[in-house]
């Protein structure tokens, strides 16, 4: 049997982003991934003459040559980048409130409230007030976390120290004051899943930062491609993988963890494991529920599992253009006020009043898909719950009769939609729970809440040897769990006085 210095169980963006560090640094790494390919949410699958994108709508964090971003830099480190086609969106996004507005922005701050503004030009000052705010906060945050400032005094970080521990809707209904440019300028919520009124302000500040410093992406070949390439730099470096080969248990003995016993019944030793499964599973499947501390079961208990999706995958046969899909990603907004929708997503029905995101790469990428089609994905959040008691015999008929509303609801926007459709395939909540394993399906691990930032919590390690990484351990969405994946391996590295120096 190998011997392993470090186990990684699960290749989704966090496992993979740790299991290409570890190599890379020399450790002896083995990634084992229950699914048959790389890439947990970010991957894709075909149908028809259509490869579908799972999960990826918008990647942040890249920046461009001249101006890297973070996850430009990780990627370059782990030696991915070239291997890689990033396609830039002209559009931050759309977005439709049918019979109100219909209106787009640039992935650029001045022309964002430059176009705001002259929508809205009674709420001049408040537009410029409320991204000044953005900017300034979120840049005190990188300074005293990113660059980690040993002195993170009041008077060096004011606005960090007033604003940490808010949510974003005060100063919102403070700055913005008009429902209708409150929606437009808020759009990006959904990325985090909690409306303003829950979303912690340092939270929506990155989101607007991020995307618009440093632009949106697509990638061509999808977040698959992405997979692959970082599967292909863990080889590379010397580590292996196992796909097919899931994990059962997670040995832990009095000096920490032990090792793994895979699904097969396979024993592997290892004295650094890093989880990139749900910390639900971790904790309660995967160890013996005597060598669980009773700290980790009061965390889960204090936790709100996050919201899950639905989504209808739909290849058309007909081009972006001609559906009226003019940007590659358009926010349909039924309701101006984010709580209802947010009260919305813990109901199974979808609806005009709902919030959606249509994505359509074609609007970018003409070659996205065959001459001649395009493909989109239609997608809006649902926490899972309401999806756990529909009987199986009815789960077919309920997911068509759910993505035939949604599609209704979207036509207001893209009318003829349907009549173009070639090829569609649903997600629901139990899409995910059943490939992903994690809990109702949750595709951002735990709601984030305040209090449940990164920024106050530290993801250490409640048993030695034993790590997490990707959205159960920190933030969902692509790139916070890709750099998650480095922190952890980044963790294992100083554990085994191993240098961190790439
Ligand atoms: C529909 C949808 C839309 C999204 N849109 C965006 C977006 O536009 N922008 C964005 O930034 N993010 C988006 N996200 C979120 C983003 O995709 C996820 O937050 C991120 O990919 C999760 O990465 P992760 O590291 O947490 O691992 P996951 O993707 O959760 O993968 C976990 C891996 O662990 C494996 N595993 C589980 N149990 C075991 C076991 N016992 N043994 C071995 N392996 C196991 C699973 O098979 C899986 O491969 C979206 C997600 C979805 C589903």
């Amino acid at each position: 049997m190998a011997d392993y210095e470090a186990i990684v169980i699960g290749a989704g963006n966090g496992g993979l982003t740790a299991a290409a560090t570890l190599a890379q640094h020399g450790v002896r790494t083995l990634l084992l991934e229950r699914h048959n390919v790389p890439g947990g949410c970010a991957t894709s699958f075909c149908r028809g003459r259509f490869e579908f994108e799972v999960a990826l709508h918008q990647l942040s964090g890249i920046g461009t040559e001249e101006k890297p971003g973070p996850l430009r830099l990780l990627l370059a480190r782990l030696g991915v980048l070239d291997r890689l086609e990033l396609v830039p969106m002209d559009d931050l996004y759309r977005v439709v409130i049918p019979e109100v507005i219909d209106i787009t922005l640039k992935p650029d701050r001045d022309a964002t409230v430059a176009a705001l503004q002259a929508h809205f030009p009674a709420h001049k000052d408040g537009i410029a007030e409320w991204f000044d705010l953005l900017w300034g906060l979120f840049g005190e945050v990188i300074g005293a976390f990113y660059f980690k400032d040993p002195q993170v005094t009041r008077e060096k970080y004011p606005l960090f120290h007033r604003y940490a521990l808010q949510t974003s809707a005060a100063e919102m209904d403070r700055c913005l004051k008009d429902p209708v440019l409150k929606t437009v300028a808020s759009a990006y919520w959904t990325y985090m899943g909690l409306p303003p009124s829950r979303l912690a302000l340092t939270d929506m500040a990155a989101l607007y930062f991020a995307y618009s410093e440093f632009l949106p992406y697509h990638l061509r070949g999808g977040s698959q491609a992405l997979s692959n390439a970082l599967a292909q730099s863990v080889l590379d470096a010397g580590g292996d993988i196992r796909f097919n080969c899931g994990v059962r248990r997670i040995l832990v003995d009095d000096e920490g963890v032990a090792g793994v016993v895979t699904e097969a019944g396979d024993t592997i030793a290892a004295r650094q494991v890093v989880s990139n499964v749900s910390k639900v599973a971790t904790y309660v499947d995967l160890i013996e529920a005597d060598r669980v501390p009773l700290a980790v079961l009061d965390e889960l208990r204090q936790a709100r599992i996050g919201p899950s999706a639905f989504t209808v995958y739909l290849g058309l046969d007909a081009e972006a253009a001609d559906l009226g899909m003019t940007a590659s990603t358009t926010f349909i907004v039924g309701d101006t006020d984010p709580d209802r929708i947010y009260a919305r997503m813990f109901q199974r029905e979808i609806g005009p009043r709902d919030g959606m995101l249509l994505t359509c790469y074609n609007a970018i990428d003409p070659g996205f898909s065959p001459p001649g089609t395009c493909q989109a994905a239609l997608v809006t959040l649902k926490y899972g719950e309401s999806w756990r008691d529909v009987p199986p015999r009815d789960y077919a008929d309920e997911k068509y009769r759910i993505a035939a509303d949604m599609l209704s609801a979207a036509e207001r926007v893209f009318p003829g939609l349907r009549g173009r459709v070639e090829e569609m395939e649903i997600a629901t909540p139990l899409t995910h729970q059943r490939y992903l394993g994690h809990p109702q399906g949750a595709i951002y691990g735990f709601d984030h809440h305040v209090k449940d930032s990164p920024l106050f919590v530290a993801n250490r390690p409640h048993i030695r040897g034993l790590y997490g990484a990707g959205g159960w351990y920190g933030s969902g969405g692509f790139q916070p769990t890709l750099e998650s994946g480095v922190a952890a391996a980044r963790a294992v590295l100083r554990h085994l006085n191993r240098s961190e120096a790439r």
